[in-house]
């Protein structure tokens, strides 16, 4: 049986993409979710599919850039779920600026949506998870938190930042019974920064195969942390030459 039955995962950026796979992926290991993301009309639609298959879901409009919407997030889960077991920080923007073409205000943007946002939801995490004696945050990180594509200073920065939060996360939250990891996707086919749709098949991964990942990740006994994983296209030219 697996020990998410029953258990309930708070999902960011759960509107698309690898997001809403893992709503998907975590009600049919028996999870309780919640989504977050900023286009409620899609949440709305996509609690309708999962109850449907006989899951529980709950949507909550939340820009998890915005401090007070983070709060109003986890006050929600609370009040209808009681616990939260999980936390997927998966909400995030591509970015593709040379850094003398990046505005101070691009800039903060790609910041705060892809690790700010993490750090806030994180926050918001812990003392609940604290009082339950257990815990589990996963953060969606990326390839480029590895090996950055050419110009993209801002997304870089962000994957990177969001690797060290990840294990400034993992070492202080430990003691709590808090297992905090980072998953890094290489292509993944999704909306993000205008789709993918143009590369072959071979050259990238289904939403639904991250999804897998995540959920392994987080399907493991509370005293357990699969701290990393990075899933790349065995023809992408990131191991090395030749
Ligand atoms: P999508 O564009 O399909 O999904 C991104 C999600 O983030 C959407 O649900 C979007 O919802 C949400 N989001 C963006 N900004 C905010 C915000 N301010 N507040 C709340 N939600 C927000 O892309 P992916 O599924 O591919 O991206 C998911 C994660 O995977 C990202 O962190 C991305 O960096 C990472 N990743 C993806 C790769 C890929 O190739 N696709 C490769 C490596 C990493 P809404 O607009 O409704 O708010």
């Amino acid at each position: 049986m697996s020990i998410l039955l029953g258990r309930v995962v708070v999902i960011t950026g759960a509107s698309s993409g690898i997001g809403e796979a893992c709503a998907l992926a975590f009600v049919a290991k028996g999870a309780k979710v919640v989504l977050a993301a900023r286009r409620a009309q899609r949440l709305e639609t996509l609690v309708d599919r999962l109850g449907a298959a006989g899951g529980e879901a709950l949507a909550v409009a939340t820009d998890v850039t915005n401090e007070d919407a983070v709060a109003n997030l986890f006050e929600q889960a609370m009040a209808r779920f009681g616990q939260v077991d999980v936390l997927i920080n998966n909400a995030g923007i591509a970015d593709s600026t040379p850094a003398e073409d990046t505005p101070l205000d691009l800039w903060r943007k790609v910041i705060d949506t892809n690790l700010t946002s993490a750090f806030l939801c994180a926050r918001a995490a812990i003392p609940i998870m604290k009082r339950q004696g257990h815990g589990r945050i996963l953060n969606v990180g990326s390839i480029s938190a590895k090996v950055p594509r050419a110009n993209s200073p801002a997304y870089t920065a962000s994957k990177w930042g969001l690797d060290g939060l990840t294990r400034a996360l993992a070492i202080d939250c430990r003691a709590d019974n808090i297992a905090v990891s980072v998953f890094h996707p290489g292509i993944v086919a999704t909306e993000l920064g205008g789709g993918m749709s143009s590369l072959p098949d071979d050259l990238v991964a289904q939403p639904e195969d991250a999804a897998d990942v995540i959920v392994h990740m987080a399907n493991l006994p509370d005293h357990l942390n699969f701290y990393e994983a990075l899933v790349v296209q065995n023809k992408i030219p990131f191991l090395g030459r030749g």
